[in-house]
């Protein structure tokens, strides 16, 4: 049985790592079904405490049971599927071409488990965040030790129970826990740190791994921007930009940070979007606050940021076109709009991740994108427009971890493309594919024929035949 972080220890840790060394090294010839079984054992475990993740989500910050199931479970059994059905071509070793002056010889990629994998994981969708990491891990071969955030103890909680459930903790191990934790953890020779979470916390996990040399994957987060220009069909953008920003009541890593509107499309979208908040959540015109569909902000020092973010932008000279209300004792933000917004701001200087979208107009494109790039590279950047020239000068010219086109969130859905940021925004990708490559090893294979190959004619003594081999070697091959 796993024990918590609580109940065992600082000293359990090193246990464990031990343990996980070893069985790491026998994980090395486990197979596609081996590594299948386990998958469907997590699966069926987090179905099984499904509406204890519910409860839980609920009692952290009021997360909708729709959005749990819609954001966390079935993401996490989406992964876990895809990487059942795919796993044997992900593991095939892939034959690559051979050079004409390695003539004979054979090449190929073998993906190989990397071992003893860390995973530390925020607490904006701490179900997800902590399984999708470990269903790649599982799929690579790897053991895990995962840290599952303090920030939503309730949750933090049941992912243990369900660790413990489905694995030995020499194999999968749960240590609940805030930074004393992390620090411990981060002081072993892990193979691989698998973090989630902000860009700050990032550099110390780097500068951790740095000392053994370990391999990392950082997903982090930062200000993604939102394109509107002259021709985007403005309900539609509404819709999704609205859906997008307060789901999870903004606390989303790729949730629309803020907008960049051509200046005349400004109070029509505006409208829109009030329109649409009102549809999502006060269509029984109780307030946003009675509403079942809108969460809460995960604790005080959260609520009293984001407060103050909006405090400083009034401050600055700042509009409220909508919301602006909150409720301190429930960690209420309504949904709010702010225009009139500058770089003085500290909302335009830090990721707001909250309930509240500030409007930036432009007169030109170029503006907007000169804008975009004197900021770090977000994370994601969404582009709402009927006119492929803009889309693709965008694209071209600004760079992000990932894009939507007339839409926002919902890259991440595809298992086919590359999830991760850039710089400031991340390091490595994940899902599918992607995801079981950083946990892998990518070893190199090169197979050589025994007796006569080309590189023996090169062997010493040098001597003029070896001097005319090299002139027509260069003349062949370089
Ligand atoms: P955080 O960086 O504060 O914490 C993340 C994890 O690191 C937690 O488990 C925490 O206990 C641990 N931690 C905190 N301080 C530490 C320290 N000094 N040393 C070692 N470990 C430490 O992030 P958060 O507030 O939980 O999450 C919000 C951030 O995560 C946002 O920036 C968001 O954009 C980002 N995020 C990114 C993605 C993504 O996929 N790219 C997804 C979700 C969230």
């Amino acid at each position: 049985m796993n024990t918590t972080y609580a109940e065992a220890g600082i000293a359990a840790i090193t246990d464990v790592f031990a343990a996980q060394q070893k069985t790491a090294i026998r994980l090395r010839k486990s197979t596609a079904d081996e590594r299948i079984a386990k998958l469907k054992k997590l699966a069926a475990t987090i179905e099984k405490y499904e509406s204890a993740f519910i409860e839980a989500m609920y009692a952290d910050f009021r997360k909708p049971r729709q959005e749990v199931i819609a954001t966390e479970i079935l993401p996490t059994l989406m992964d876990t599927r895809h990487a059942i059905s795919n796993l044997r071509k992900w593991m095939k070793p892939k034959r690559v071409g051979t050079p004409a002056s390695l003539f004979g010889a054979s090449s190929y990629v073998q993906y190989e488990p990397k071992g003893v994998s860390l995973i530390i994981a925020p607490w904006n969708y701490p179900i997800y965040l902590v399984f999708g990491p470990l269903v790649y891990a599982i799929a690579a071969g790897c053991t895990a030790m995962v840290k599952p955030s303090e920030l939503t103890p309730n949750t933090s909680a049941v992912i243990g129970r369900v660790i413990a459930e489905a694995f030995g903790k020499e194999e999968i191990a749960c240590f609940e826990g805030g930074v004393e934790v992390s620090t411990a953890l981060l002081e072993l020779p892990f193979n691989h740190i698998f973090f989630t979470g902000s860009p700050a916390i990032g550099k110390v996990v780097m500068q951790a791994a740095a000392k053994h040399l370990t391999s990392v994957t950082l997903e982090l987060g930062g200000k993604s921007p939102a394109f509107i220009d002259e021709s985007t069909d403005l309900k539609d953008a509404a819709e999704k930009l609205v859906w997008g920003k307060f789901v999870n009541n903004g606390q989303t890593c790729v949730a629309p940070d803020y907008l960049l509107v051509k200046r005349e499309r400004q109070e029509a979208l505006i409208n829109e979007m009030k329109n649409v908040i009102e549809k999502y959540y006060n269509a029984d015109r109780q307030g946003v606050e009675c509403s079942s569909s809108y969460a809460r902000i995960v604790n005080d020092r959260h609520f009293q940021r984001i407060s103050q973010l909006i405090a400083d932008a009034l401050e600055k000279g700042a509009h409220i076109e909508t919301g602006g209300k909150t409720i301190a004792e429930e960690r209420f933000i309504a949904p709010t709009i702010l225009t009139n917004v500058t770089t003085h701001m500290k909302i335009m200087q830090e990721e707001i991740f909250g309930p509240v979208l500030p409007v930036i107009t432009y007169d030109n494109l170029g503006e907007a994108i000169d804008f975009v790039n004197s900021m770090e590279k977000p994370l994601a950047l969404y582009v709402f427009s009927k006119s492929n020239e803009k889309i693709n000068r965008i694209l071209q010219e600004t760079s992000a971890g990932g894009t939507c086109v007339n839409d926002c969130v919902v890259h991440l859905v595809n298992h086919d493309l590359p999830f991760g940021g850039v710089n400031n925004s991340g390091i490595g990708k994940t899902h599918g594919f992607y995801g079981f490559e950083a946990f892998s090893n990518t070893r190199a294979v090169l197979r050589q024929r025994v007796g006569f190959t080309t590189v023996k004619t090169l062997y010493p003594p040098y001597g003029e035949k070896i001097d005319s081999m090299l002139k027509m070697m260069r003349r062949f091959f370089a």
